[in-house]
């Protein structure tokens, strides 16, 4: 009994300082980036077990990306603008994923947090997409359905949170008459192109309205 009450303090205090404890994992190479037109089979998939299995991590960034926050990135949109579609079906068979920020034809879209361009590119679905890194490489950001992209823009690049680097749009399988951003974050996950990393739900990590710089 006593060995008990003695050992739930000391687990307690192994968790709380674990992440503390742990080194940065070391900057993974970027993978491959993706194919101009990735099939349904590989667009994102749901988190699955063994991703749960790596808990620690997982939530180390988490805690990372909640410090940081994210800006809204559309220009002139808050947070509490956007209704919650991550767990919407699509297309009968998929689930979402992603969040749709809905603004005028031509709106600016901003870089949701510092980076680099990663891809800048067209497929069936999100028409003319943007992927972005955060500082750290350990998430990915999908911008798509784009009328444009701005200026200059090119793969590589560095960003900063609040840039403009494209422009509301319709294109992909967007309806007409109804321009949006469809923003996904994804994880970066070492062995898989970025474009395969686990989806997470933006909207709570969206701490910032979307200003330009
Ligand atoms: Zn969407």
């Amino acid at each position: 009994m006593l060995k008990r009450a003695l050992a739930l303090p000391l687990l307690l205090a192994v968790i709380s300082c674990g992440p503390a404890l742990k080194p940065l994992p070391p900057m993974a190479p970027l993978p491959e980036p993706p194919s101009e037109s990735p099939s349904p089979a590989s667009m994102p998939q749901p988190i699955d077990d063994r991703t749960l299995l790596s808990l620690p991590e997982r939530d180390f960034s988490l805690d990372l990306l909640r410090e940081r926050g994210l800006l809204v990135p559309v220009k002139g949109i808050a947070a509490s603008q956007i209704p919650d579609t991550y767990d919407a079906p699509r297309d009968g068979a998929r689930v979402h994923y992603a969040q749709d920020i809905l603004a005028k034809r031509g709106t600016p879209v901003l870089a949701a947090d510092d980076g680099a361009i990663l891809h800048i590119g067209t497929n069936a679905l999100g028409g003319n997409v943007i992927w972005t890194t955060d500082p750290t490489r350990r998430f990915a950001f999908y911008y798509a359905h784009l009328q444009k992209y701005a200026k200059g823009l090119h793969d590589g690049q560095q960003i900063s949170r609040g840039d403009v680097i494209g422009y509301v749009g319709t294109s992909g399988n967007a309806p007409k008459d109804t321009p949006h951003l469809h923003f996904q974050v994804v994880r970066i996950v070492s062995g898989k192109r970025y474009s395969d990393g686990p989806p997470l739900n933006p909207l709570p990590f969206f701490t910032q309205v979307g200003i330009t710089r």
